[in-house]
């Protein structure tokens, strides 16, 4: 085959890859749903409600068992349809995929049950972490996600969960003679991760262990600030997912993935691309290449090509590098000392001619494309004079240009350019 024609049936190869990822699964849709939940069933024995993310419930010959809980605002609804399914059969044991809030929130209808209640070994130490930086976290999401969040789930409140048991590889346990097995799955969203497996069934609860969407680049880093996601133990337990063979894979958000070929193909992807961009990220680092630099050139090739939506490859590029090298790049001394470069952005437009000529080469920018030198030259104008109408027009246009240029195709990036218009439209308003 020629390379023209193997490129061009790459590109397709990936266009309707990424085309089905994202028109099914869309992290900005995941966030308003769940108007009605309904229990589904999605196996013989295992019932689905699926809000914001999942929750399943497992029946045995004794008793049900429960894998992940829901968000908050949907914990009542979740319940109901659930608790409607498993009778008056008692709920034995509860399973928590990882400590993010949006799939433990809702425990509280749950925990009244006394189940016994597995996690990973890190799951009380997450629980800290998030409630130790719970004001700092719930203000940096609502700006990302302001919109498309619920009230009270901006509010959330952390619940206080004490699992009975905590793995730390493997723990296997049997209700009603089936045996489940919970493996440890840290990577895509947090070193917290388990999956539950069904060997019986060939059945795997995935929670977020490949992030919230499938067919998508994990969010190595996240925008509302939580620590970065470590490649290799995402990369490990990809491996170890299919080690198992499912041929059902149920995943913390979304729908259901049936069919051992499809399952394998999905997460050997996620796995390839990944992979890709750790190896070619570590190449450029030995060959000491700067993370600017990096985050230009690491691409994903067509054939790896992934849904963005969430996460991106260049932050993911960047993630992998600073969780190396920190924040001393080795670019200036300066960096060593609290003094940022922005302390002296007044005096270089003063010496530019002022704010408002600095504006000017902004605007010129602007009209060039340049859409990010504009922003740093505004910033420059906005330092001497933070009221600069030229200054802030022209900062307003170069996130236009952001905003029609990425036209969504990150929820991350969606959210962080609307609350930047409109800032910037507020303070321009105030001046007139
Ligand atoms: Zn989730």
């Amino acid at each position: 085959m020629s390379k023209a024609i193997h490129i061009a049936l790459s590109i397709l190869v990936a266009l309707i890859g990424v085309g089905v990822a994202s028109a099914t699964e869309k992290v900005s849709e995941l966030l308003t749903r769940g108007a009605e939940i309904e229990a589904v069933r999605v196996h013989p024995s295992i019932w689905l409600a699926s809000g914001n993310s999942n929750a399943y419930l497992v029946e045995t010959k004794d008793g049900v068992v429960l894998i992940d809980t829901g968000i908050v605002s949907q914990a009542g609804k979740t319940h109901e349809a659930l608790s409607e399914r498993a009778g008056n059969r008692p709920l034995r044991t509860l399973v928590f995929t990882h400590a993010h809030e949006d799939h433990v929130s809702g425990a509280a209808p749950w925990l009244a049950e006394s189940p016994v209640i597995i996690a990973h070994r890190d799951f009380p130490l997450r629980q800290q972490y998030f409630a130790m930086l719970a004001e700092y976290k719930a203000r940096r999401a609502g700006v990302l996600w302001a919109g498309v969040m619920s009230e009270a789930d901006a509010q959330i409140p952390v619940p206080s969960i004490t699992p009975n048991v905590l793995v730390d590889d493997l723990h296997v346990f049997e209700v009603g003679g089936l045996r489940f097995e919970v493996h440890a799955t840290p990577g895509a969203e947090g070193p917290d991760a388990v999956s539950v497996w069904i060997p019986e069934w060939k059945v795997l609860f995935a929670g977020d262990a490949l992030g919230p969407t499938r067919a998508a680049f994990p969010n190595l880093f996240t925008l509302r600030g939580e620590n970065l996601r470590e490649s290799i133990p995402l990369l490990d337990s990809i491996e170890r997912m299919q080690a198992l063979g499912a041929e059902l894979l149920l995943p913390g958000h979304f729908e259901p993935l049936a069919g051992g070929a499809e399952i394998q193909s999905t997460l050997q992807r996620t796995s390839d691309a990944v992979r890709y961009v750790h190896d070619e990220t570590i190449a450029g680092m030995n060959a000491g290449k700067d993370v600017w630099t990096l985050m230009r050139e690491v691409t994903l090739p067509p054939e790896l090509a992934l849904s963005e939506e969430y996460g991106r490859v260049a932050w993911g590029v960047r993630a992998i590098y600073e969780l190396h090298t920190g924040w001393f790049r080795y670019e200036s001394t300066t960096e060593l000392f609290e003094v940022p470069a922005r302390a002296v952005y007044p005096e270089l437009a003063r010496l530019a001619g002022g704010a408002a000529a600095v504006a000017a080469s902004a605007i010129a920018r602007v009209e060039a494309g340049d859409a990010l030198e504009a922003l740093h030259l505004a910033e420059v104008a906005l330092a001497a004079d933070p009221g600069s109408r030229p200054a802030l027009q022209a900062q307003l246009d170069a996130l236009e240009i952001l905003a029609r240029q990425d036209a969504g195709a990150n929820f991350q990036v969606a959210g962080w350019l609307r609350h930047r218009i409109g800032a910037v439209k507020a303070r321009l308003g105030a001046i007139d």
